[in-house]
């Protein structure tokens, strides 16, 4: 029996932090690890970023909290800014991605309710994908291990193929409201969706005259080395979610939309108490001033292509225990050839903390101000863990 209090919703690593800096870890027995993982793609500016801890604690010393019955302080600016950076004209603060996705179908299907059409509330989703763990997204990620025993998958869900085109248009029909997709695919295995694919499905939703909802929530703010990932594909959704990055670790979701479907949740649709809770929305713009300043996005796409080469190069040299590397930017995965929990477990053990994945891969997602001498210390422990684990192999190779 464990001594934990916790729930057991997780396998957790036993460790304990005291303390982040930067890309680093520190246990309070003062063990350092280096974190490529950024919490899961959540630490986009690394840990104790002096500027969002200056942002937080002045407004700490401000104002906490207002409810939404007011105009929340700095929701305006931060909105203003997320609109002016995309495709968006209105935006629905929330305190994580679910909740955040959550507003996306209800906005989604509030539209076509709007527009005369209240049997269109079905949502195309594709095998693979996750959108979070509430009643909704659990039937929107529509996979089995997190759907069992919690009663019936709601309703209006539908899963497709991850990619082919032919069967989305037989699915769309006279009930469907969107189509819901994840640029790459985060929690399934760092799995990109071709950018032909995307303009497929965009083209697709204005023939139906239905919606494109993206899920942003790992691949945004940066992560793949544009602001968010659906610009490598030169198009823009009607909906999207973003959460994780942009808060840099204070919980902070939103979901942005076209006015056409914004202007649709009027008062009394929707709520939330926290979301654009002051503290979030200070945070939040602290985040966009590093992550828009000149030359970041540039930055992270060139530290995406070195870390990129030299997993391939850790690839050729462990073809036993990794195979291939995937994903763009600071988003990328290594396919495991040994089982994903060993690998991560070994690069664990060598002060590293990578986070496993779907397809048995693992996710080397670091904050996205890391430096190209960390990136090659990360590549030190890597290979390390790689060694250990071949190490083993041929120990029991020799025992047989
Ligand atoms: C993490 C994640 C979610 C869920 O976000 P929470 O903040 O855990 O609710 C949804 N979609 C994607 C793509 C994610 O990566």
């Amino acid at each position: 029996m464990s001594a934990s209090t916790l729930f057991g919703t997780y396998a957790r690593s036993g460790l304990e932090f005291d303390r982040g800096e930067g890309v680093w870890l520190v246990t309070g027995d003062g063990r350092r690890f280096l974190d490529c993982g950024s919490g899961i793609a959540v630490n986009s500016v690394g840990h104790s970023h002096p500027h969002l801890v200056a942002a937080l604690t002045e407004q700490a010393s401000k104002l906490w909290h207002t409810s939404n019955l007011h105009t929340p302080a700095g929701g305006e600016k931060l909105g203003q800014r997320l609109t002016e950076a995309t495709f968006a004209d209105k935006v629905f603060f929330t305190n994580s991605g679910a909740e955040a996705m959550e507003a996306s179908i209800k906005a989604a299907r509030r539209y076509h309710y709007d527009h005369g059409h209240p049997e269109r509330f079905h949502i195309l989703t594709f095998e693979g994908a996750f959108h979070g763990r509430t009643i909704a997204t659990i039937a929107a990620g529509g996979q089995a291990k997190y759907l069992e025993g919690f009663g019936p998958k709601a309703p209006g869900f539908d899963q497709i193929p991850f990619t082919d085109i032919e069967a989305v248009k037989k699915a769309v029909g006279p009930q469907t409201a969107a189509i819901c997709i994840e640029p790459v695919q985060g929690e399934g295995g760092i799995r990109e969706i071709p950018v032909d694919f995307l303009r497929q499905l965009r083209k697709l939703c204005d023939d139906e005259g239905i919606l494109l909802i993206l899920d942003e929530i790992q691949t945004g703010v940066g992560r793949t080395g544009k602001l968010f990932a659906h610009e490598w594909a030169g198009i823009t959704p009607d909906i999207m979610a973003i959460a994780k990055g942009i808060g840099g670790g204070f919980p902070l979701g939103a979901c942005l939309a076209t006015e056409a479907v914004a202007s649709c949740m009027v008062p009394g649709t929707h709520g939330t108490t926290y979301g654009g809770n002051p503290l979030a929305m200070a945070v939040g713009n602290a985040v966009l001033d590093i992550i828009l300043a000149d030359g970041f996005l540039e930055g992270v796409q060139a530290k995406g292509l070195l870390l990129k080469q030299k997993l391939a190069a850790l690839v050729d040299t462990h073809p036993k225990v990794v195979s291939d590397v995937r994903g763009k930017g600071l988003l990328l995965g290594l396919k495991c050839v040994v089982p994903v929990g060993e690998f991560v477990a070994k690069a664990r053990e060598h002060g590293l903390l990578a986070v496993p994945a779907g397809d048995n891969v693992v996710r080397i997602i670091p904050p996205l101000t890391i430096s190209e001498e960390e990136i090659d210390e990360a590549l030190v422990r890597l290979d390390a863990a790689a060694s250990a684990i071949e190490k083993t192999m041929s120990d029991e190779g020799a025992t047989v």
